[in-house]
């Protein structure tokens, strides 16, 4: 028997062992098989990156905009090459449906396919006008070392989402991906390398959050982060960041509703609300997980749901949880919340029941005080709450802590728009208007601060200089 592959660091262009020579095991949750083991990150793993980085970072940045372009456009190439193994690695250790692999693989690979577009034409800076006597203009210049930290739900696309800008825009990169899910970022760096990329531009670094993640955002090279997670470790990332007075983006979690007036077309809506709780078994932090409707259609829209969810089949329509923790979590918060109208706890018999599987739950009329109300559970889990006319609509849309996003499905598209104006949330799709890599992504409240995707993301991964010259 062959041992199981270990994955290693990726430093300045090669695989690099562990300093402290030790490892971490993975699972795949579908079946709770061990996987393969990863690399355990420490503070030194972390200073060979960063090292690396910064020797890499000059040269790149030098390059014209054209140059890295077509760098990332060759990166972009390699990735679509080998999706089948990016998806084969990140399946191992997430349990995801083959649907969802694809969407996040093909989506991981448009990141690079815009920002290597937009990169020729944006950014570039501008002229102040002063008259004869002086020359004056901008520059937007990268940070240097960006470090980024990522979460295991979206791995690959969590990865590219700021990879993508920050090296476009001319940075290295540290990156650090969840240790459950790590494999597929460090295959994306060892492609990026075949491709062309320089030797120490992208850097992972495999491990913990407190060993590696906190060596990583506590190092002094590193001028800038960006961070996708939890709000508990986005706040102590901030805290490490305000104490090294350098920026970060957070990008951390959601209760995100979707409402839904009379006037809706339903058949969209319904199926929007679905798809909320089952993609990703609902582990997305834009996932639209509070369902408010209209008191005259809630029953029925909600007996549709119940009806549609039930449908769903573990390990077709949708994947398991992807750590055991997070399974434990749900499975808790779910044992202590009655009212299920369906679901509310784990498979007990089948193939689901090996994994870390949740059944579909919705819980109808919740009190909008009750923790399952009110808590991003991450798991395949609605809320329904009924609303009597469009103010109280938008007050209970508002009534949350996090600002991610928002979805409102009506006839009356304009009052779907004016309800828009008022929701506060970073971004709010009316009766299923398109979010995609071109649309600025972010929180309001704790949801975070910063934007990703768009053009906004590049103002994220650039610092902004002025030079004036008197002639
Ligand atoms: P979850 O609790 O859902 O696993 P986290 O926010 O803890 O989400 O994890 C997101 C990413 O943050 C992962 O890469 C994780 O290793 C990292 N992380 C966790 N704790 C820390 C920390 N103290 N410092 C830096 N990174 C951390």
């Amino acid at each position: 028997m062959t041992a199981a592959p270990r994955h290693q660091h990726w430093i300045d262009g090669r695989d690099a062992p562990p300093a402290g020579g030790t490892w971490l095991t993975t699972l795949d949750p579908a079946t709770r098989a061990p996987g393969d083991p990863i690399a355990a990150g420490t503070a030194p793993d972390v200073d060979r990156a960063v090292a690396a980085a910064e020797r890499a970072r000059h040269g790149w940045a030098a390059l014209s905009p054209a140059g890295r372009s077509s760098v990332l456009h060759r990166i972009a190439d390699a990735m679509e090459e080998d999706t089948p193994t990016l998806m084969r690695l990140e399946r191992e250790c997430t349990g995801k449906v083959p649907a969802q692999l694809r969407l996040e693989a093909d989506l991981s690979v448009q990141y690079f396919r815009y920002y290597a577009g937009v990169v020729r034409a944006a950014g570039q800076g501008r002229v102040i006008e002063q008259g004869a006597g002086a020359h004056t203009y901008t520059r937007h210049e990268p940070y240097g070392v960006v470090g980024v930290i990522t979460p295991w739900n979206l791995p690959l696309n969590q990865a590219c989402r700021a990879l993508a800008p920050a090296l476009a825009t001319g940075n290295a990169v540290v990156a650090k991906p969840s240790e459950f899910t790590s494999a597929s970022t460090l295959r994306l760096a060892r492609l990026a390398s075949r491709a062309g990329l320089p030797d120490g531009v992208l850097n992972v670094v495999t491990g913990t959050g407190p060993q590696a993640g906190a060596a990583l955002a506590a190092h002094p090279g590193v001028r800038r982060l960006a961070f996708t997670g939890s709000v508990a470790t986005g706040r102590l990332l901030a805290a490490t960041a305000a104490g090294r007075l350098i920026p970060l983006t957070l990008e951390l979690g959601g209760k995100s509703p979707l409402l839904v007036f009379a006037d809706a077309d339903l058949d969209a809506a319904v199926a929007a609300a679905v798809s909320a709780l089952a993609a990703n078994a609902g582990q997305v932090c834009s996932a639209t997980t509070r369902l408010l409707v209209e008191e005259s259609v809630h029953d029925e829209v909600v007996r549709r749901v119940v009806t549609a969810v039930e449908r769903l089949r573990p390990g077709v329509d949708f994947g398991p949880l992807i750590t055991e923790a997070q399974y434990e979590k749900v499975l808790g918060l779910l044992a202590g919340t009655p009212g299920a109208a369906t679901g509310g706890g784990p498979y007990t018999e089948g193939p689901a029941a090996r994994g870390l599987y949740v059944r579909p739950t919705v819980y109808p009329r919740v009190d909008p005080g009750a923790r399952i109300a009110r808590e991003e559970v991450f798991g395949p889990v609605l809320v329904t709450l009924p609303f009597r006319d469009e103010a109280q609509a938008l007050r209970l849309a508002n009534d949350t802590d996090y600002g991610l996003v928002a979805a409102v499905w009506s006839g009356d598209l304009a009052r779907g728009l004016r309800l828009a104006e008022h929701i506060d949330a970073g971004q709010v799709a009316v009766n299923g208007g398109p979010l995609t890599v071109e649309t600025p992504f972010g929180g309001y409240k704790q949801s975070g601060h910063g934007r990703e995707k768009g053009l906004a993301a590049l103002h994220e991964y650039t610092q902004l200089k002025t030079i004036s010259a008197r002639l």
